[in-house]
C-alpha cells in the first residue's frame, strides 16, 4: 500500500548540528505520524532535553550509552554498549513498529571500529524498503556515504568553545 521510499539519511562534518538536526527530523516526522526512534550510542549518562522533548512530543528516545570513550575510558564495556544499542536497533527496524530509526553517532562508532561496519552496511542496505534511517557523527566512512541517498556535511565556521564558552544548557545538551 505504502508508496514511501525509505531514504538513508547521514549528518557528518565536524560543526556543530548534525544531533540537533536529526531531533528535527524526528520532530517533523513525528508530526506527520510517523513512528520514530532515535538511539543514542555515546549519550546516557546525563539527562538531556531531547529526552524531555521526546517524551512530551511522542517520540522514542533510547540513550544506550555511556559518555564518550575519553570518560569511560574503558574499551570493552564501549564496545559491548555499542553492541548492544545495535542490536536493539536491529531488531527495532525489522519489526514494523517503526517509520524513522536514528542513530545518533553511529558515523563515530564505526570510526572507532567498535561495530562491523560490514553487518552495518548489509543491515541497512536489507533494511524494509519503506523505512527511513539517519546515522549522525563526525568521520562518516566512505561506504556509509556511498550507500546513502542523503548526505550533509556540517562545516565549522565559528564555535564558542574556541573563545572558552562551556557547553550551554539547551544548546548542547
Ligand atoms: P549537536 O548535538 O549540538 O547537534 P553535533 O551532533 O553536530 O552537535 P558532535 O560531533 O556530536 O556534534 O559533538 C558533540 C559536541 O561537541 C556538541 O555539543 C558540539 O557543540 C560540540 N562541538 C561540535 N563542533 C565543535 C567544534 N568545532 N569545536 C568544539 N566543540 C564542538
Ligand atoms: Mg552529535
Amino acid at each position: 500500500m505504502s508508496e514511501r521510499t525509505g531514504l538513508m539519511i547521514v549528518n557528518t562534518g565536524n560543526g556543530k548540528g548534525k544531533t540537533t538536526a536529526a531531533l528535527g527530523l524526528a520532530m517533523r516526522a513525528v508530526g506527520t505520524g510517523l513512528r520514530v526512534l532515535m538511539i543514542q550510542f555515546i549519550k546516557g549518562r546525563w539527562k538531556t532535553g531531547e529526552q524531555v522533548s521526546a517524551k512530551n512530543l511522542g517520540f522514542e528516545l533510547r540513550p544506550m550509552g555511556e559518555g564518550f570513550t575519553w570518560i569511560t575510558q574503558d574499551r570493552e564495556r564501549d564496545i559491548a554498549k555499542a553492541e548492544a544499542a545495535w542490536e536493539y536497533g536491529k531488531t527495532c527496524m525489522a519489526s514494523g513498529d517503526y517509520d524513522l530509526v536514528i542513530f545518533d553517532e553511529m558515523n563515530i562508532v564505526l570510526d572507532y571500529g567498535y561495530l562491523a561496519l560490514e553487518d552495518v552496511l548489509a543491515t541497512l542496505q536489507n533494511r524494509p524498503k519503506d523505512l527511513h534511517v539517519a546515522l549522525t557523527g563526525r568521520r562518516a566512512k566512505t561506504e556509509i556515504i556511498d550507500l546513502a541517498d542523503l548526505v550533509t556535511e556540517m562545516v565549522a565556521i565559528k564555535h564558542p568553545y574556541k573563545k572558552g564558552i562551556k557547553a550551554q544548557r539547551g544548546i548542547e545538551f
